[in-house]
């Protein structure tokens, strides 16, 4: 931690804050400048909140300068994490593409989206079956009956499922069913339900949430993992800001800074960032250009009559086109689709 003194800090208070620092546990080193005064406090303490040091008289600014997230973090684990399921891998070379509806709304529908799922070339199906609706009037989701009729339709075609839970008494129903646990952007700090996904032997999408910085959501990454589950992958879905045209506003960015911080793979959902469908394929192709590991997709083909999120669905030809375009643009930074 570095804190630096108020220029005009008297030696009172910045013994005050020495000494608040060393029975806080750290090891302190002053270095005196002709104007200012540094504070360097050595001691990893994940746990310590800043704001102990910043409302103390004579602090002009606090940084921390390890990451509070410690098994998240690229600084005890340099490696990418490479997730393997089956034959799946996720946050190698291969970006991995993640298809279906927003909703599993009867079989023909899942059966006939997975098949275009599996003619993109892409390795997984998605789809709600338990779904996280600002309405309460809205569709909620088909429950069990969508969860079987995916499976269903992901094991005809080959492919594996994502699907979302919602509360912790769903985890074992839908480990049943699914191959990764998708955590919406609504419960990206529903610590209860996310501790208790680190106690499972599946893998974790971990959605952004909409007003989570990376910090914080690196946090809830790190929930999972000091449970016991090291297989968690980020999406970045969007963010809440002061935009109207588009859903929420996709923060191309977080893919960077996300694989400076952290070795965890980060796929991105340009379907709910944006919002409208003729958004997505220009922030999709925007995502790969910009080193995600997955892009996750919303797909209907009927998106006038979707039960959730028609607006911002691409019909299959679009879809397909989309994919086709994907592969050119992963080939172009030495990656494949
Ligand atoms: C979804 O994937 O359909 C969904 C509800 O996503 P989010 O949690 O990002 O809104
Ligand atoms: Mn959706």
């Amino acid at each position: 931690m570095v804190i630096i003194l108020e220029n005009n800090a008297t030696e009172t208070q910045i013994e005050n804050v020495v000494k608040h620092l060393e029975d806080f546990g750290f090891q302190v080193h002053k270095s005196t400048g002709v104007e200012k005064t540094i504070l360097g406090a050595i001691g990893v303490q994940p746990d310590f909140d800043i704001r102990k040091i910043s409302i103390l008289n004579g602090v002009a600014e606090v940084y921390r300068v390890t990451t509070p997230y410690k098994l998240a973090g690229r600084s005890f684990h340099e490696q990418d994490t490479i997730i393997k399921i089956k034959d799946v891998s996720i946050g190698g070379n291969q970006i991995v593409l993640m298809a279906g509806p927003c909703s599993v709304e009867n079989e023909s529908q899942i059966f006939h989206l997975a098949e275009i799922v599996a003619k993109s070339g892409a390795k997984i199906l998605r789809g709600g079956a338990f779904k996280p609706r600002t309405s309460p009037y809205a569709f909620q989701g088909l429950g069990e009956e969508g969860l079987k009729l995916m499976r269903k339709a992901a094991d005809h075609y080959g492919l594996l499922v994502v699907t979302e839970v919602m509360q912790i008494d769903h985890i074992n129903l839908i480990y049943n069913y699914t191959d990764i646990f998708q955590v919406g952007a609504r419960n990206m700090q529903n610590f209860a339900m996310i501790k208790e996904l680190g106690k499972v032997d599946k893998p974790v999408l971990l959605k952004r949430g909409i007003a989570a910085t990376i910090e914080e959501w690196l946090m809830s990454a790190e929930y999972i993992m000091a449970n016991g589950n090291n297989d968690v992958i980020l999406c970045e879905r969007g963010i809440r800001t002061f935009e109207k045209y588009t859903r929420n506003t996709f923060d191309l960015s977080a893919i960077p800074v996300v694989h400076k911080k952290s070795h965890l793979p980060i796929i991105a959902d340009p379907s709910h960032a944006t919002g409208y469908r003729d958004q997505v394929p220009p922030m999709a192709r925007a995502a790969v250009a910009a080193g995600a590991d997955g892009i996750m997709i919303e797909i209907h083909d009927n998106p006038d009559a979707a039960l959730s999120d028609g607006p911002q669905a691409l019909v299959p030809d679009v879809y397909l086109k989309l994919i086709t375009e994907l592969k050119l643009i992963a080939q172009a930074i030495g990656r494949n689709i």
